[in-house]
This record gives structure tokens, sequence and C-alpha cells, in this order.
């Protein structure tokens, strides 16, 4: 299980979430956020402190965004594991599914 960031964190990445994260695995892409699978212990301190909600516990997403699961999984595919988000800073793509997005407005 982990926790995935889904829609309403396009465009608008404000990062109030990584500072929580004890151990450093939510990566920045170019137009939204990404929580490592394997990297999140689940802990959960992310999830309140997302001004725009939108970050879930893999079971609780709700279904509309239900591909933002796989989303965050194939992000890393070329990436591995890195083993920490603040050495990589922003990296420079987004998901496919998510680049290919029209710009989202900041009123979700
Ligand atoms: S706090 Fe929410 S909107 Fe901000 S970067 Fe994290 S997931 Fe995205
Ligand atoms: S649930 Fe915890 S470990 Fe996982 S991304 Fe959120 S803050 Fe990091």
């Amino acid at each position: 299980m982990t926790y995935v960031i889904a829609q309403p964190c396009v465009d608008v990445k404000d990062r109030a979430c990584v500072d929580e994260c004890p151990v450093d695995c939510i990566y920045e892409g170019k137009r939204m956020l990404y929580i490592h699978p394997d990297e999140c212990v689940d802990c959960g301190a992310c999830e309140p402190v997302c001004p725009v909600e939108a970050i879930f516990y893999e079971d609780d997403t709700p279904e509309q965004w239900k591909s933002y699961y796989d989303a965050n999984v194939k992000f890393f595919d070329d990436l591995g594991s890195p083993g920490g988000a603040a050495k990589m800073g922003v990296i420079d793509k987004d998901e496919p599914s998510i680049a290919a997005l029209p710009p989202q407005n900041q009123d979700h």
C-alpha cells in the first residue's frame, strides 16, 4: 500500500506535503508531485496538509482518480528508487497521462 497524489495537485504544486514526509519520498515533476510507492511508509503525514486535498491512501482514492495510482507508479519506471527527493530537485518530466492534461485551473 501507498499514498497517491491525484489530479488536484496538477499545476498547483505548493509542496506543503514535501515538508511533512519523514522519508522524503514525494518527488516533484514538471506539473505535479508523485509519491514513490516503495519508499512511502504509509505514515499519513502528508495527507492532511495538502490545501487542495490531492493526497489519498491508495484504497481511498476517489473513483475518478483511480488511474493516478498508476501515474504515480509509472513516473518512477525509469528512475528506480532514488532514496530521497531533495537531491533530485525538479525532475524534468511528467508521467505521460499527466503531461497530456490540458492546463488545470486553480479552483478545483
Ligand atoms: S500539498 Fe498537495 S498540491 Fe501541494 S504539492 Fe503536495 S499534493 Fe500537490
Ligand atoms: S504517507 Fe508518509 S511516507 Fe508516504 S508520502 Fe505521505 S508523508 Fe511520505
